[in-house]
């Protein structure tokens, strides 16, 4: 399947490319949904080889934004943009012409910060226009509220997996000390849990894990064959695949990164191999719940944490309809997404 085939298929509503010469601005900004709501997706800035390259990734990501939302209970749909760009081309007038970009859509799509873009690059957005949320003054980093989602969701698996959410005593390895990683790191050592951790740069927070949190570190490429209960992926997505499968003894696989199985095929082999797996677009959402309370209400701390906490259910009753029906776990998360979109929440 071709790119623009994938259009069709994954069933976008509009699909808008833009340049600015002046301002070197080419970008692509897919409104993947608009049926529960307006389209929310970070700006993603990113060296692209091809537009066929960034065409790709923004079909895909929309599309998981729409899952995403919807699985949050958000009246929000799901879009994406990327901008082709090297992050040291970063300039205000990029970022400006980009907001107009989002402007001219009228509200149909809602920006917000993803790989290589930040708060601050958000504030240069609001100078053209008003559809950005994340704001920092306002929800701010969404990374705690990501590190909560996956804690609760981490209980909901060990709940389903050994018959109780009390992680005293369980072994849980975090591949990723970033700020979601660390974060989490610290709320399942508050927990009693073990910890075994890797990361792959900052010598700093690896040293602080060790001596705080008492984690015992590993390579970066000996994480996946650590006997532990829980393995948690903070890092990078793709890392469920056929050389990991394999090395895998944990019982369940529960964290923050995205799209962490590489393929379905992937998918239906870590069910056979009687591993659980908790959906990244559920397990995830804490975040996207957070800035996302910016686009249809007034934002609100209590009623952010009230929504993140349901992640603990909304994972547990994908885990209970996976071992009724043997189908993979990520193969009900997207249909539990896609009923929403089709039926409302
Ligand atoms: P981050 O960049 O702050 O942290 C990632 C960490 O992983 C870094 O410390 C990096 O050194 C480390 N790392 C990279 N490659 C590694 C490897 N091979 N082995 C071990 N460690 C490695 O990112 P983050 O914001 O903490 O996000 C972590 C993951 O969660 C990402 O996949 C992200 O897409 C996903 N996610 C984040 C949020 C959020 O709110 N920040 C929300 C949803 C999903």
């Amino acid at each position: 399947m071709n790119t623009v085939e994938m259009i069709a298929q994954y069933g976008h509503e509009e699909v808008a490319f833009f340049t600015n010469e002046a301002a070197k601005l080419k970008c692509i900004i897919a409104i993947h949904s608009t049926k529960l709501g307006p389209a929310l997706g970070g700006c993603r800035l990113y060296p692209y080889k091809s537009m066929d390259a960034a065409l790709f990734d923004v079909l895909r990501l929309s599309r998981g934004m729409s899952f995403k939302n919807a699985a949050a209970g958000m009246p929000i749909g799901g879009g994406k943009g990327v901008i082709i760009a090297d992050p040291s081309e970063k300039t205000d007038a990029l970022f400006e012409a980009y907001a107009e970009c989002v402007e001219s859509l009228g509200g149909r799509y809602l920006t917000a910060e993803d790989v290589n873009t930040d708060t601050h690059d958000a504030d240069i957005m609001l100078r053209k226009t008003q559809y950005v949320v994340g704001r920092a003054d306002v929800s701010g980093d969404p990374s705690p509220f990501t590190a909560i989602g996956c804690f609760d969701g981490i209980r909901a698996t060990a709940k389903f997996t050994f018959g109780t959410d009390d992680l005293n005593g369980l072994t849980i390895a975090v591949q990723g000390l970033g700020k979601v990683g660390y974060d989490l790191a610290c709320q399942l050592h508050a927990a009693g849990a073990k910890l075994i951790v890797c990361n792959n740069k900052n010598r700093e927070i690896m040293a602080k894990a060790v001596n705080e949190l008492g984690a015992t570190e590993v390579a970066a490429d000996e994480i996946y064959g650590v006997d532990c209960d829980i393995f948690a992926p903070c890092a990078l997505g793709a890392i469920v695949n056929y050389d990991t499968i394999p090395q895998f003894k944990c019982k369940a696989i529960a964290g923050a990164a995205n799209n962490v199985i590489l393929d379905d095929e992937c998918g239906v082999a870590l069910k056979k191999k009687g591993i659980v797996y908790a959906p990244d677009f559920i397990i995830n959402g804490g975040g996207v719940i957070n800035a996302g309370q910016e686009a249809f209400t007034t934002y609100d701390k209590e009623n952010v944490l009230k929504q993140v906490h349901n992640i603990y259910n909304t994972v547990y009753n994908i885990l209970e309809e996976s071992k009724a029906t043997g189908e993979p776990e990520g193969v009900i998360a997207q249909r539990f997404a896609e009923n929403r979109i089709k039926n409302g929440l």
